[in-house]
């Protein structure tokens, strides 16, 4: 399109370049008779070069063609990437071209409307001192207003600009959406009046502009907003971004209109504890040493407010907030954005320490985590407890995103199983038969069965499981090996509650009674753990003796097996050796376990 508005400027366009079929319909459309050629042969043949690839690709494109000598000394390079100065033409710029960095600050279709667009449009030019008039030159030629920006500026620059604009549009199309669920047909057209009044009073005045609940103090009004979007987002997970993004900007507006005088301290106090409830906040103390702790700081002209400390990290603002993919394609998509190495952790959702454990482990060992949530119905058998497993999307992409995740694939059953049950599955083999398997017959065949089908989606390097679910950990680990899986497996322990509780998310189903109940479960392993040095014999015996004890629960089994095949260990043995238990607490089923390095009978 620049280069199109520049041949209509009178320039010669000698070729372009073009990789995907979408930018070759482009060229057509908008350079009509122009050339398509290699990049090189564009560079060979043109006086000026305008690099319009994504951010990513840039330097390694410019530095590609430098090694294969392919820039010449008086060339004209220009690029167009808001958030890179010339720095990044360097390799250019040895070769005694001249860089120059433009960027316009406006969106555009890829189509002819766009020419229109420019003129008018604000371009910041960045260039070495010398060549600055070129690149202002140019931008005047197509019709652009040329504003000078220093190298150091560029990021910030950007930054603003994609938070205004592309943000702009979430936000514009989380409003369109959320009126369609409300019964309003024509979203668009209803909107169009306020949110033109809004973005022009804006403008014009700045946060002076600003109206609504949250300027009239409404705290109740804010807190029933958040609930019915929380509602929304429980009955429609394509609306699960909705109350996050609320809060944060409920939040960041309450702390500016604050932070400008235009509402009172206890004002304040009342609405941001209306969009995030005190108990909800452990990040701020209990005795908050002032009437105000999480208010940012006021301006130093704003009368009366000693500063303030500043927010705790909040995960639902923080910039680091992990992407949620619900589709193959978005998920492909995603991944292709990633460079460097990526681990996966695979969950049922419900999170809780244990998984986050993982998550942190995973951040440690590679580049870029993918948390996948999805329960599994393969793995559920028939009467257990697939309907009623907790889900909880809004609050697990809190935790991830605290955690260190990138992504999170949170598919439907539908993007996984798109043909309904699979006719092809894991055969898990023998081990499978043992322990869970003997009461679950069919559990590690769904549970393989989708662990193959999410590492060939998200195409880790590293895999992480919990060694809470040892037997799953085994049976991943054979089916990595028996199948040749190009996979890391990793095994990460047991996270556990203060009294000994292995973490679970079926643990939510307990009340109280057989929460105190559980705690016969890690408890009977440790007695079992002090007797390790007597031989597995007597290990067995102090397990099993304290469960019989234990009231309230319903043991399944227990046993004394080897880690990698589950058989049960002979007595007499040495060596490593899996105490596992699994037991009901009414209506749940817990399972819990602990390696032990066995002493050899004599
Ligand atoms: P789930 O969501 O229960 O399928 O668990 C997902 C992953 O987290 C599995 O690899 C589990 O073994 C692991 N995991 C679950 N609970 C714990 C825990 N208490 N400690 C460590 N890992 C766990």
């Amino acid at each position: 399109m620049l280069a199109s508005a520049l041949r209509a400027a009178g320039h010669a366009v000698v070729a372009a370049s073009a990789v995907s079929q979408d930018s070759r319909d482009r060229i057509d459309a908008l350079l009509p008779g122009v050339p398509v050629l290699e990049v090189p042969q564009v560079v060979e043949r043109a006086e000026l070069v305008l690099l319009t690839v994504p951010d990513d690709v840039l330097p390694g494109l410019v530095a590609g063609i430098a090694e294969t000598g392919g820039w010449q000394a008086g060339q004209i390079v220009i690029h167009t990437a808001g958030r890179y100065g010339t720095q990044v033409l360097e390799p250019a710029q040895r070769a005694g071209a001249i860089p120059v960095a433009l960027h316009p600050a406006m969106t555009f279709t890829g189509t002819s409307i766009d020419l229109s667009r420019l003129v008018g449009c604000p371009f910041a030019v960045t260039a070495p001192a010398p060549v600055l008039p070129i690149g202002q030159a140019l931008v005047v030629e197509i019709g652009g207003e040329p504003v000078v920006l220093p190298e150091a500026a560029r990021p910030l620059y950007h930054a603003a600009l994609a938070h205004g604009a592309n943000h702009l549009v979430t936000l514009v199309a989380q409003a369109m959406r959320s009126l369609q669920q409300a019964g309003i047909e024509e979203p668009g057209a209803y909107l169009t009046p306020l949110l033109t009044a809004a973005l022009d009073g804006t403008l014009r005045d700045g946060e002076l502009a600003l109206t609504g609940p949250v300027l009239r103090g409404d705290a109740g009004t804010v807190a029933e907003h958040l609930e019915r979007l929380a509602e929304l987002a429980g009955q429609d997970a394509t609306f699960v971004d909705l109350p996050p993004t609320y809060r944060a900007l409920a939040r960041a507006t309450t702390q500016r209109a604050w932070a400008g005088g235009r509402f009172a301290d206890s004002t304040a106090r009342a609405l941001l504890d209306a969009i995030d409830p005190p108990a909800d906040t452990p990040g701020v103390p209990d005795t908050a040493p002032t009437a105000t702790p999480d208010l940012p700081a006021a301006p130093a002209d704003h009368p009366g407010r000693a500063p303030q400390p500043t927010d705790p990290p909040d995960p639902q603002t923080d910039p680091a907030s992990p992407v949620l993919v619900r589709t193959r394609a978005e998920l492909r998509s995603a991944l292709g954005r990633q460079h460097g190495t990526r681990a996966v952790v695979m969950t049922m959702g419900a999170l809780h320490e244990g998984h986050l454990d993982l998550v942190r482990e995973a951040r440690r060992r590679a580049d870029h985590v993918v948390v996948t949530i999805f329960v599994n119905p393969l793995q559920f058998g028939a009467g257990e407890d697939l309907d009623a497993y907790p889900r909880d999307l809004e609050a697990d992409l809190a935790k991830v995103a605290a955690a260190g995740a990138d992504i999170v694939f949170a598919p439907d059953r539908q993007t996984v199983y798109p043909d309904g049950e699979p006719a092809v599955r894991i055969d898990p083999g023998p081990v499978a038969t043992r322990l869970e398997g003997a009461t679950r017959p069919t559990h590690f065949a769904g549970v393989l069965t989708v662990v193959h089908k999410l590492l060939h989606l998200t195409r880790p390097d590293v895999a992480l499981f919990g060694q809470k679910d040892a037997q799953q950990l085994a049976l991943v680990r054979s089916m990595v090996r028996d199948l040749d899986l190009d996979v890391e497996v990793v095994a990460v322990p047991i996270r556990r509650e203060p009294d000994g509780l292995a973490m679970s998310s079926r643990n939510a189903y307990l009340d109280a009674p057989q929460r105190q109940a559980a705690l016969a479960l890690s408890a009977a392993l440790t007695a079992g753990a002090e007797r390790v040095t007597d031989g597995a014999a007597a290990v067995l015996r102090a397990a099993r003796e304290h469960l019989a004890a234990a009231p309230g629960i319903r043991l399944d089994y227990l046993e004394l097996v080897d880690p990698e095949t589950m058989e049960p260990v002979q007595f007499g043995q040495g060596g490593p050796a899996l105490l596992a238990v699994a037991a009901w607490v009414g209506s749940t089923r817990l399972i819990d376990n602990v390696i032990l390095d066995l002493q050899e009978d004599e």
